[in-house]
């Protein structure tokens, strides 16, 4: 793509224009060579969006919740963009796509953009990909970009690690207070949702989660509230955005914003890096076979070949 067509994707995506999005999301995919370009032009409109992180297993309610959420606050005439991504498959994305069938209620809404991602060519795989996708839904304009992490495991924590507020979503004998703490997911929710509040056992789940979060000591010493709603009838679900909400008031009182989101970047400069070096390991398998063999006919010792390796590395372009 020729760098004016860029500048103009950009602009347009700026504008709120929804087909240029797509298309700037769709580069971040592809880890397409145009991405430098966008994200350098975006870097001095991002950090407006609220980024709010759902995640909990499969079959909890978080596509029914998402929806539920744009509608509210639609009616509080805020733009909501959602970017759905699934590490646990990143080249089908199609698992993601069934969900948002869900979700066509807002499809004609231009005010709503709803996304999944996948990573066909992102260095780092979704790690990489997912906040450079939340950064340009940012600089979209969205007041509120929601990130759904589909499954359950160290990807998911990781992906939820982006948002400046993560909702744990679990349902009544699905994800009890135990099966949370085992998933790591008592150590990343601000707040917890006990979704299908009207299926028995609800209460018993709260209350299991209530004394599992007791037990973890969270860093910032902030009580988790727990929400029970039944997403399908669009109960509770005004108070999970009350409650979000508070938490970006608290975030920002107690300087946790800035500090949260510093340690993304570097989380994200370092993952690109890491990407980096490991391309090059790809590009240097040739210096690296001439180094091991170096190493296994005892003329170099493994620390002496990793330092050659580091020189030969710095003396390539970026
Ligand atoms: P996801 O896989 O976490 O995105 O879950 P979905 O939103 O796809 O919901 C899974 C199933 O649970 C669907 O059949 C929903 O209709 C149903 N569901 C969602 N919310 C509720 C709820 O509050 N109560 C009940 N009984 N079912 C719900």
């Amino acid at each position: 793509m020729i760098l004016g067509k860029i500048e103009e994707l950009v602009d347009r995506a700026r504008h709120h224009d929804t087909r240029a999005i797509a298309q700037l999301i769709s580069l971040v995919e592809d880890g397409a060579q145009e991405l430098r370009q966008v994200l350098r032009l975006l870097a001095p409109n991002t950090g407006h969006a609220h980024i709010v992180g759902i995640t909990g297993a499969p079959g909890v309610g978080k596509s029914t919740t998402t929806s539920a959420l744009i509608s509210e606050y639609r009616k509080r005439g805020l733009r909501v963009a959602v970017l759905a991504v699934d590490p646990s498959s990143p080249f089908s994305g199609g698992a993601v796509l069934g969900d948002r069938i869900r979700m066509q209620e807002h499809a004609l809404d231009a005010n709503v953009f709803i996304r999944s991602m996948a990573s066909r060519g992102q260095l780092g795989g979704l790690s990489a990909a997912a906040p450079q996708g939340i950064r340009i839904l940012d600089a979209a304009g969205f007041d509120v970009v929601i990130v759904e992490t589909v499954g359950v495991g160290q990807s998911e924590v990781e992906i939820a690690g982006h948002a400046d507020t993560t909702v744990v979503l679990l349902a009544p004998g699905m994800g009890d207070g135990i099966q949370a703490a085992k998933a790591g997911l008592l150590e990343i929710g601000d707040l917890y949702v006990i979704n299908k509040a009207d299926r028995d056992g609800a209460k018993t789940t709260a209350r299991e989660l209530r004394h599992s979060l007791a037990m973890s000591h969270p860093s910032d010493g902030r009580d988790r509230e727990i929400i029970l709603t039944s997403a399908d009838r669009g109960e509770g679900i005004a108070e999970i955005v009350k409650a979000v909400d508070a938490h970006l008031d608290w975030l920002k009182d107690s300087g946790d914003l800035g500090r949260r989101r510093a340690r993304r970047i570097t989380m994200e400069i370092e993952h690109l890096a890491i990407a980096a070096l490991r391309q090059k390991m790809i590009l240097q398998a040739h210096d690296i076979d001439g180094l091991t063999l170096e190493v296994a006919e005892g003329r170099m010792d493994t620390y002496q070949a990793a330092d050659n390796l580091l020189e030969i590395f710095g003396r390539m372009k970026p």
